[in-house]
């Protein structure tokens, strides 16, 4: 694999002789964007040299929207009309939002629905989609500026754990910035494409990535330029914002007790908090001064306020481990994304848990812009697809309805995509021309205790006897985590077909509660299925007996029926409650029992069809 070269941050951006893409990192605090320039991938400035922009717009009478610092600094002073955190809005009803956030510094415009909340603004109501866009514009200009040309496309990423609902917002917003999204890209892949690309590291690496507003960590493993995505946990509603908050709230209980009359504003409250939080970065203690007002704040106070916080971020990590079955000694190497992993307190808390200093050498505002970036690149066309081959995998294990309502799992969990992967199945009764196709997802054994993806039917099946229809059911799931289904009968050529979104319409609490469920009751799961495939086995051989016995029963003497009747009994009785192991045993035994019936049954057949009666036609009877 050729390594893709970076320039020094600041360097002189030469004019592309390819496509213009970008890699686009829509943040909750900060938004950047990247291109690659001739030899390497690098963040784009602003006229100023910066390349942070805060994700922060102001809305105002009759003249443009203001996006960035410019914006962030009317915050505090006209809070109704400036919009900070947008991110948290997208794909969420109002009365989520409301649910979600203690504290909401606008109002929401009541003429519109709970489920398309929008902000009211000088400029008119504004939402999450809006918001979002006028930030893409921003950065658009900025790289169009400064590449020289439009913009063909972007790849733009999104936390690990944003549903369908969020996913689909933020394409809705980089459509209406006018941008071709090439692929969403989850942020902690971003982060492993620029850090895969410029080192020679094999092995397992974690990616701990805390922003301002959303928490992931990432287990992927890297081998020759292939990562691939063993396993993803995450909180969206956790970053350096609550931080903050925890600051702001402190700061307010010690004016209280220090029995200052004068209140500030909440805003003013955060303001103070985040620059003492990020002062602490550099150094133990920071003085904070408002309202006449003196006091002191050190890493030792903070990391008491944040402990619960930090807590929260190991235990993902433990838990992430769990998922890919892998102890701490496994990872090589932990990368440090988000500007809220600067915080010494978060710094030592996760070197402490792996054992190892994290790498943080990409500077981790820029890491995953840079990553978008390169995969932008190739996704244009400007280099080979097979530069370097980038792999996610599907969080919840695909499966179908079997009889019986078990589960058949065809993608297992943690299953790198793009996949496909197909498995035959056949038709349970005779002359069976219609075959239900039901489509789960989750990792339990029965249909019941997993979510239902899809229904579908495949129709004109050519009538056969059961068990002949060879039925070769195909699961795809594409880059994006889009699922088709195809079913198709061998010998026709019938072929059905069914698309669903499986990945993106879970929040990570439910795949996690999925998950827990699957752990705990794994050993009870797989009794049930075998009980369950068991009563089945059973059930088709009392049906084949009972029909043989229907049209041949004169064959049998009275002691045969007899011994016949009572392993029926006894197989009916043993399959209501017995075990899978009690069954199988009753119904191997009547398996014996009958087994002299069958012989006669066809010797009588045999003379019957050279008596010029066909074997078909004495086997059409039966239906
Ligand atoms: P997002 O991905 O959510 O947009 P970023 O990765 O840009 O967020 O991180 C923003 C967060 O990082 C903010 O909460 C900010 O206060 C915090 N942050 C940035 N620099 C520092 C620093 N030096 N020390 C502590 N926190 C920092
Ligand atoms: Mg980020």
């Amino acid at each position: 694999m050729a390594l893709l070269q970076i320039q020094e941050p600041g360097g002189k951006i030469a004019k592309p002789l390819h496509r213009l893409a970008v890699g686009i990192d829509l943040g909750t605090t900060n938004s950047l964007v990247s291109a690659s320039c001739g030899g390497g991938v690098e963040t784009i400035p602003d006229n100023g040299g910066e390349h942070l922009l805060p994700s922060v717009v102001y809305y105002q009478k009759d003249q443009p929207a203001l996006v960035g610092s410019e914006a962030k600094a009317l915050l505090v002073e006209d809070s109704m009309n400036t919009v900070a955190s947008i991110k948290r809005f997208l794909g969420k009803s109002q009365s989520e939002l409301q649910a979600e956030h203690a504290y909401l510094p606008f109002e929401f415009d009541p003429s519109r629905s709970d489920s398309s909340p929008a902000i009211m603004t000088a400029d008119g109501s504004k939402d999450a989609v809006q918001v979002s866009a006028d930030i893409l514009s921003e950065l658009v200009q900025r790289a169009e500026t400064c590449l020289k040309g439009p913009l063909e496309g972007a790849v733009v990423t999104v936390p690990a754990y944003f549903n369908d609902a969020q996913r689909q917002q933020t394409k809705d917003a980089a459509q209406l910035a006018g941008l071709k999204v090439l692929r969403l890209l989850n942020e902690p892949t971003a982060a492993a494409v620029a850090y895969g690309l410029d080192s020679e590291d094999q092995g397992n690496v974690v990616v701990f990535d805390l922003g301002g507003g959303t928490f992931d960590v990432s287990l992927l493993s890297l081998k020759k330029g292939v990562f691939e995505v063993l396993a993803t946990a995450g909180d969206t509603s956790l970053g350096g914002d609550d931080i903050d908050h925890i600051i702001a709230d402190w700061l307010a209980a010690q004016m209280h007790e220090a029995g200052q009359s004068e209140t500030l504003p909440k805003a003013r409250l955060l303001q103070l908090a985040n620059s003492a939080k990020h002062q602490l970065s550099t150094q133990d203690t920071v003085q904070i001064a408002a309202a006449g007002w003196t006091t002191e704040l050190d890493n030792k106070k903070l990391k008491q306020l944040t402990s619960e916080l930090v807590r929260r971020t190991i235990n993902t990590c433990r838990r992430v481990l769990r998922d890919a079955s892998l102890a701490i000694e496994d990872i090589d190497n932990v990368i440090m994304v988000g500007g809220s992993t600067r915080m010494p307190i978060v710094r030592d808390a996760v070197a402490e848990f792996f054992g190892k200093p994290p790498l943080t050498n990409i500077d981790p505002d820029k890491v995953v812009a840079v990553g978008a970036g390169i995969q932008a690149d190739v996704l244009i066309g400007n280099k080979s697809a097979n530069s370097f081959l980038l792999l996610d995998v599907n969080p919840l294990s695909l499966g179908i309805e079997t009889m019986g309502e078990l589960v058949e799992k065809i993608i297992p969990r943690n299953t790198s995509i793009p996949v496909a992967k197909a498995q035959e199945f056949t038709t349970f009764k005779d002359g069976q021309t219609v075959m239900s196709l039901h489509v789960v997802q989750g990792e339990r054994e029965l249909v019941a205790d997993c979510r239902s993806l899809a229904r579908f039917e495949l129709r004109e099946i050519p009538a056969m006897v059961a068990g002949a229809a060879k039925v070769r059911v195909t699961f795809q799931v594409d880059a994006d985590g889009l699922l088709s289904v195809t079913a198709e009968e061998t010998s026709s050529g019938k072929k059905a077909e069914i698309q669903v979104k499986p990945s993106y319409g879970l929040e990570s609490s439910v795949i996690e509660e999925m998950l827990q469920a699957s752990h705990e009751n794994a050993q009870a799961d797989m009794e049930t299925r075998s009980i369950k495939e068991a009563q089945l086995d059973a059930r088709q051989l009392l049906d084949a007996i009972a029909n043989a016995i229907a049209i041949d029963g004169e064959l049998l003497s009275e002691i045969e029926v007899q011994k016949l009747k009572g392993a029926i009994t006894a197989l009916e009785n043993i399959m209501i409650s017995g075990s899978s192991v009690e069954i199988n045993a009753a119904t191997e035994a009547l398996n014996l029992v009958s087994s002299d019936f069958a012989a006669k049954r066809m010797d009588l057949h045999i003379a019957n069809a050279l008596r010029g009666e066909s074997i078909d036609a004495v086997e059409k009877q039966t239906d």
